[in-house]
């Protein structure tokens, strides 16, 4: 196979990916043995090509727990078992309460609260990631006018939602926006998408030119997890954005002096030097906050304000009417 086969002049490499089963007498039909087989060819794959892989009891394992979590997402999105959290956002010059960003998770019939970590990944692979985006933009959406008109004294509050790669790429997508918006009369200047930097490597030309279509309208865009991705500093400042939302694997290691500390910093800058709003995610501890604040930051989140809460714990928040979250 390392022989290279000329063709037309150029040489055209190939390289084998083996999977290798033993039949072993547990074995009745030559389709079973074919299954694992290309099951240790995959994970021949993924572990670099080029090589084999031969199949074991715990591939056997990690692919039934495959095909059960891929059969029970599609029940789920059937049976609507999904619900979302919301997790307050806070404006850092004043501690008051500015809106939610929306998590999902899933309430498992037998395993209890799944959270995106689990599901969201291969909702992506086999193609329904579309469609628990779009019931998560809706009830996002109506839960928001609805807070609103329970408790009309409520200053103008935003909602944050995120998007998958695959969602940006359906050209149904800014139709959709715009139905949910006019069906659940949720003004655009109320939401946020939120999207991560890996999304917007493909196709970035087509990616401008929707996300300047939403942006049109009045609706934010937040880049979320920066400086986990690759953005290239080339188109950064090209895309149609608002925030930039700082990962929180950063804002958890802050130490003074250290070089996560510098990194927080210099997403600061940048974000001013784009014109952009800059968040921090994942705020644990005052000594964060008070550093996030000297560094220029606007909004915040965190567990050292407020975990995601479910609809009733946050309908119980905005009934005491005190939105003041610092600790
Ligand atoms: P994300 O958008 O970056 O959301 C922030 C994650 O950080 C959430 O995890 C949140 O619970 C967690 N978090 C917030 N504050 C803290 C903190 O102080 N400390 C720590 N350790 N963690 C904190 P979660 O809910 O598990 O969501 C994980 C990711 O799943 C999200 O990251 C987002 O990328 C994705 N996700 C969530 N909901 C949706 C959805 O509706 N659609 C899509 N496509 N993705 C979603
Ligand atoms: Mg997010
Ligand atoms: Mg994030």
């Amino acid at each position: 196979m390392e022989i290279p086969i000329t063709i037309e002049e150029r040489d055209v490499y190939t390289t084998a990916s083996i999977g290798v089963v033993f039949a072993a007498k547990d074995y009745s039909t030559a389709s079973d043995l074919l299954r694992d087989a290309d099951i240790a060819m995959y994970r021949a794959k993924t572990n670099g090509k080029a090589r084999y892989e031969i199949f074991d009891g715990e591939m056997h394992r990690q692919a039934l727990k495959r095909m059960h979590l891929e059969n029970d997402l599609r029940r789920a999105i059937d049976c609507q078992e999904f619900v979302l959290h919301y997790q307050p956002i806070v404006a850092l010059d004043t501690g008051y309460l500015v809106g939610f960003e929306a998590l999902i998770r899933w309430q498992h019939p037998s395993y209890g609260l799944r959270y995106p970590g689990d599901f969201i990944a291969v909702a992506e692979e086999i193609g329904v990631i579309t469609s628990i985006s779009y019931w998560a933009l809706r009830t996002a959406c109506q839960q928001l006018v609805t807070w609103q008109t329970t408790f009309p004294d409520l200053p103008a509050l935003k909602v944050s939602v995120n998007l998958s790669s695959q969602d940006l790429r359906r050209c149904d997508l800014v139709e959709e926006i715009d139905r949910i918006l006019a069906q659940t009369r949720l003004p655009a200047t109320c939401l946020t998408l939120e999207i991560t930097e890996s999304m917007l490597i493909d196709d970035i030309e087509s990616t401008i030119v929707m996300l300047t279509q939403l942006k049109e309208k009045g609706i934010q865009i937040s880049i979320d997890d920066f400086g986990t991705g690759y953005s290239s500093l080339n188109y950064l400042h090209r895309l149609p954005m608002n925030n930039l939302k700082v990962d929180r694997s950063f804002v958890n290691q802050m130490q003074e002096g250290k070089k996560n500390h510098r990194i927080v910093e210099t997403i600061a800058t940048l974000s001013h030097q784009l014109e952009l709003v800059s968040i921090a995610e994942g705020i644990e501890t005052s000594q964060q906050l008070e550093w996030l604040q000297q560094l220029g930051y606007k909004f915040g989140q965190g567990y050292l304000f407020s975990k995601p809460l479910s609809q009733d714990v946050v309908e119980e928040l905005l009934e005491t009417t005190n939105l003041y979250l610092f600790p």
